[in-house]
């Protein structure tokens, strides 16, 4: 659905006035980045959220991203992959130049990443995604490994440039264990600062406020701007 201009001025409004009511709890200095997640919608929808100042935008397909770059390119815009990356497509998202890849889930992708990447002679800024709840249903790196896997990565896959991790919540009615999922991420974030992580990615839709309020500083939202 195209939504006017006004309806989603009010919808990303009410986004941005919460997480500065969130961000303060934390920290006057704590900033936040929103990536506008534009899965669920039209391409006229992003234009309009660039019309009202939004510049950063994720996707969670590679074809859909690289279309939606391409369609885009004249606009000053910051484009994220945030979804599971098929082998298939490495290749195709390196050619796109992604700003920023956040959803590096395992050694195999990292290696085959970097591999292409070395070929390509290119670099990717990535961020290492975390299972933190070590749900059947999500990819990623557990807790228990995540740092250490994060030094291997950096040391033996010179072409990818890790700045951090990203996580998605637990999936749970319980707002404890959601909070819990984004603790035990935002600690390993704490870690990684001093191997030069910057950006701890996690918060949606429905999380996050709370995702911020435990030291989110960067969230990925989509549906509630589309509503
Ligand atoms: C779809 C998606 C989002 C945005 O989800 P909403 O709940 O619609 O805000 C954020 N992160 C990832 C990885 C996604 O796939």
């Amino acid at each position: 659905m195209i939504l006017d201009k006004e309806r989603l001025r009010a919808n990303l409004d009410e986004v941005i006035w919460n997480i500065e009511e969130a961000r303060i709890t934390v920290s006057e200095h704590n900033i936040v980045k929103l990536v506008v997640v534009g899965k669920y919608t039209e391409l006229e929808n992003i234009s309009t959220l660039y019309d009202l100042g939004q510049r950063a935008f994720g996707e969670n397909q590679v074809q859909q991203l690289k279309s939606r770059m391409d369609a885009l390119e004249a606009l000053p815009l910051e484009w994220h992959m945030i979804g599971t990356l098929q082998k298939n497509k490495i290749n195709n998202l390196i050619d796109a130049r992604p700003t920023l890849m956040q959803s590096l889930d395992s050694l195999a992708l990292a290696q085959e990443l970097n591999k292409k990447l070395e070929a390509k002679e290119t670099q990717m800024h990535c961020l290492l995604q975390i299972n933190a709840a070590n749900e059947e249903s999500k990819s990623g790196f557990s807790a228990e490994e995540a740092y250490d896997m994060y030094q291997n990565i950096q040391e033996s896959c010179p072409q990818i440039k890790l700045r951090g991790v990203m996580t998605i919540g637990a999936h749970s009615e319980d707002t404890a264990l959601i909070q819990k999922s984004f603790e035990s991420t935002h600690n390993i974030f704490e870690k990684l600062q001093k191997e030069g992580a910057t950006y701890c990615s996690m918060g949606m839709s429905a999380d996050y406020e709370l995702a911020i309020k435990c030291g989110s500083n960067l969230i990925r939202v989509g549906s509630k701007l589309f509503k």
